[in-house]
């Protein structure tokens, strides 16, 4: 079935007649346009009226981009006003119009301000989810544009790693990563890089840093590419030199926790489950505490997305189409850190990971 077809049928099983899309990968994804101001309307019967609208400076963007199903409207002001003020009255025959919203992004204020603008016999439904719900499961031309992603991420960091690390900083090894994936073709990087040596590799988000990376430390990697709209996320630690036994014994805890939880992946069980066969593994080993994020999330058009696998996810089975992070890491205050983080397609037989790089501990001075 087509997005639309789908995500209308989806309306009707809400008892929704019409969606407002608001969000700007929502509206990428269900119409193709890459601009920053779009909206569209959705129906609930397929053959619609589906409306999309944007302003004067996307007339030419939108009409190649947006297909012929939904109709253009350029319009002059707030997107959303525009939206509902062009809706019918509803008369008392036709019974209450309801209009759907995504009540995880429209603001208060935007709300008090569509209820004012509503006309005659229509109502306002809150229907957060409805597009994020489809974009989690990924069609083949979305996993072909996700691998490319991580295959040109691979690539690029390969070409970093056969310069060396030790003596170079933490802000050059992040910006020649950045670089070289521009230069393999991505749009950019799917989110900033993580480059992070020694202690400072104890901060699950730190900020690459003008400062040596010193010999025999532990490093972290963090990255991934942007490539043809759609993201990639993976993370390696690797050795800078000799190690203490505790630097090697979390990183053995932390790979065997990653390769369980991978292995743990298909479609069935869910996010929350997934997240605690890592969990088991690193509590059980007394690091219970020093693993504070959760498992791992969904990629896609942005790079966190539904799925979570974490503590807190719904109790919603993963199923066959889902992209999802596998990411375990230890923090130790003060000491040193280690993530592993592989990005994997949900497939009926299992998790196939779209990470090439080795996750044996490997020594790169
Ligand atoms: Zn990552
Ligand atoms: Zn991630």
């Amino acid at each position: 079935m087509t997005r639309v077809g789908s995500l209308a049928a989806e309306l009707r099983e809400r008892g929704v007649d019409l969606l407002l899309i608001a969000a700007p990968f929502d509206v990428r994804y269900m119409t193709d346009f890459t601009g920053s101001n779009g909206l569209a309307v959705l129906a609930a019967q397929e053959s619609g009226p589906h409306r999309f609208l944007t302003d004067f400076r996307y007339d030419t963007q939108s009409a190649e981009q947006v297909p012929d199903v939904f109709t253009r409207e350029i319009v002059a002001v707030d997107l959303l006003e525009a939206a509902v003020r062009a809706l019918e009255p509803r008369s008392e025959e036709a019974g209450v119009g309801r209009l759907g919203f995504d009540d995880s992004i429209v603001t208060v204020k935007q709300h008090a301000r569509l209820l004012e603008l509503l006309p005659a016999g229509w109502e306002l439904i809150e229907c957060g989810g409805a597009v994020a719900g489809l974009r989690e499961v990924k069609d083949d031309s979305e996993l072909a544009r996700i691998r490319a992603a991580a295959e040109l991420a691979d690539v690029a960091l390969r070409e970093v790693l056969e310069q060396g690390l030790v003596g170079r900083t933490e802000r050059e090894v992040a910006i020649e990563l950045e670089l070289r994936m521009r230069r393999l073709g991505a749009e950019g990087p799917s989110f900033p890089s993580i480059v992070a040596a020694g202690p400072h590799s104890a901060l699950p988000h730190a900020e690459p840093r003008a400062v040596e990376i010193p010999k025999d430390t532990l490093l972290t990697i963090d990255w991934g590419a942007l490539h043809d709209g759609y993201c990639s996320d993976c993370t390696r630690t690797f050795a800078t030199g000799s190690l203490t036994e505790d630097e090697r014994d979390i990183y053995e805890l932390v790979r065997r926790a990653q390769e369980e939880a991978l292995a743990a992946v298909r479609p069935g069980p869910s996010g929350r489950e997934i997240d605690a066969v890592a969990r088991g593994i690193i509590e059980q080993a007394g690091h219970g505490e020093h693993f504070g994020h959760g498992l791992g999330h969904g990629v896609g058009l942005e790079v966190h997305e539904a799925p979570r696998l974490s503590r807190t996810a719904p109790q919603k089975a993963l199923c066959a189409g889902n992209v999802v992070t596998v990411e375990p890491g230890v923090y130790l205050p003060g000491r040193f850190g280690v993530r592993i983080e592989d990005l994997a397609i949900v497939r009926e037989d299992g998790g196939e990971s779209l990470s090439g790089l080795s996750k044996q501990l490997t020594e790169i001075q």
